[in-house]
């Protein structure tokens, strides 16, 4: 029989959006299956790796995390620098740093694009699920900020009861996988 050949892929995946939104949070979530509660600030650019092993494929993630200075449109070149995807995330519970997303998306298409110059994917994280969102976080205006922003998806996600992060980053890994 023939099987089709394994193909490596290395993937370098931003994380990115307004303080306290859950970033580090979903990473752990991602990388290590654990939540914790406790705010700890690290400064600086943090990297974490995870090895996908799928039936014809190995992939390899590094995830890009950012502390302290993540101020939305104020990013440097250096730090988007060869990425080939981006998680945007927000916080349901805090309607301003929805506001954010635009800024945090354009800022990723302005400083960054894959070599054939198209955008990197992007998907939009709703995180916090699991709390009470603001009433002006609607679906309505998340599928609006995909459609206009060109994301290529929007997940609600909890990092805290581990809702639908994994699916969120694998469907990103699919549209990296496409796109390379
Ligand atoms: P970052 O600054 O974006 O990296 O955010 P953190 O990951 O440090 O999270 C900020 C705070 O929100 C911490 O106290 C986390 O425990 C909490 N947090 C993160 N994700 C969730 C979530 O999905 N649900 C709830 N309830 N809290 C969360
Ligand atoms: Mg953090």
């Amino acid at each position: 029989s023939a099987n089709p050949p394994r193909t490596d892929y290395a993937f370098k995946v931003l994380v990115v959006g307004d303080p306290r939104v859950g970033k580090t949070s979903i990473i752990n979530r991602y990388v290590h299956g654990s939540f914790d509660i406790h705010y700890k600030l690290t400064l600086g650019v943090d990297f974490a790796l995870k090895v996908i092993h799928r039936p014809s494929s190995i992939i390899r993630l590094q995830l890009r995390d950012i502390a302290g200075q993540e101020k939305a449109g104020t990013m440097t070149r250096v730090y988007y620098r060869d990425a080939n995807a981006a998680v945007v995330v927000f916080d349901v519970t805090r309607n301003i740093t929805l506001q954010s997303v635009k800024i945090w998306k354009q800022d990723i298409d302005s400083k960054l694009s894959l070599p054939d110059g198209r955008r990197i994917p992007a998907v939009l994280l709703a995180n916090k699920c699991d709390l009470d969102a603001d009433p002006a976080v609607t679906e309505q205006v998340l599928q609006d900020l995909v459609t206009e922003d060109q994301f290529i998806g929007w997940f609600l996600t909890s990092a805290k009861d581990d809702k639908n992060v994994a699916e969120a980053f694998n469907f990103l890994i699919d549209r990296a996988i496409s796109d390379y």
